[in-house]
């Protein structure tokens, strides 16, 4: 088998890998957005949630405020049931204070289950307004989510066809170099690299951008020896712009 043929083999193959590599790349890229998406949802939910338990909070807080004030009620009840037995004007006075402070104390207790009724009906609203939004924008997620599973799944049978076509193509290929092509790739995830060449005939590497000598420039181009690059060892190549170039 001569390098032109053997380079020729391997450059099949290696269309077949820059087809699984870019299949990969966006699976890659699907998922991630699957990820966004769900923590978005999770986030949403977090928050609803949060917003759930604290109107909860209040309405307990409320509930113990109202016995509290019940309490206090009662205890105003039994003291004045004390002012007829009370025989002088200073015990009088005395439990005239007690009862005002326990009044006075009633008044704050019902400030501040005021002010929980307005952060209760605060929350209660935002509650019934988020609750549809969060649902619609659930389910528009969860169709984005489908929508991408959908296109992981068409990648991964493309993978699947371009790997029974890898087994074909390598068994055609010289194994010495099947090998070291095989070894390469495990590396960098492609084992070839166009030389890239600009108007003045100067030559990189497009794996690693290491120059290239033009000696070898034009054995890779007429493709009468195999060079790999001293820098990332890539085996490179230059592909061929005419008709007879398979696609
Ligand atoms: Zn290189």
């Amino acid at each position: 088998m001569t390098d032109k043929e053997i380079l020729e083999k391997l450059l099949d193959l290696h269309k077949i890998d820059s087809q699984i590599v870019k299949c990969e790349d966006e699976i890659s890229i699907f998922k991630e957005k699957i990820k966004n998406l769900e923590d978005k949802i999770n986030e949403g939910r977090r928050i609803f949630n949060e917003k759930k338990q604290k109107l909860d909070i209040f309405r307990k807080k409320r509930a113990e405020l109202d016995i509290e004030i019940k309490e206090k009620e009662s205890e105003i009840k039994q003291k004045d049931s004390q002012i007829s037995m009370i025989k002088t004007n200073e015990a009088y006075q005395a439990l005239q204070l007690e009862i005002k402070t326990i009044k006075d104390d009633i008044k704050k207790l019902e400030d501040e289950i005021l002010k929980i009724m307005e952060d209760e009906e605060n929350t209660a609203k935002w509650i019934s307004e988020q609750e549809n939004l969060l649902k619609n924008e659930e389910r528009q997620f969860a169709n984005e989510i489908e929508e991408l599973k959908r296109k992981i799944s068409q990648e991964e049978e493309i993978i699947k066809k371009e790997m029974e076509k890898r087994i074909e193509a390598k068994k055609n290929i010289d194994r010495n170099w099947v090998e070291i092509y095989e070894r390469i790739r495990r590396g960098k995830r492609l084992a070839m690299a166009a030389i890239e060449v600009n108007e003045e005939g100067e030559g990189v590497c497009s794996g690693c951008r290491f120059s290239i000598r033009p000696q070898a420039i034009i054995e890779v181009k007429k493709r009468v020896k195999i060079h790999t690059c001293d820098n990332c060892a890539r085996i490179w190549y230059i592909e061929e712009v005419n008709d007879t170039m398979k696609v």
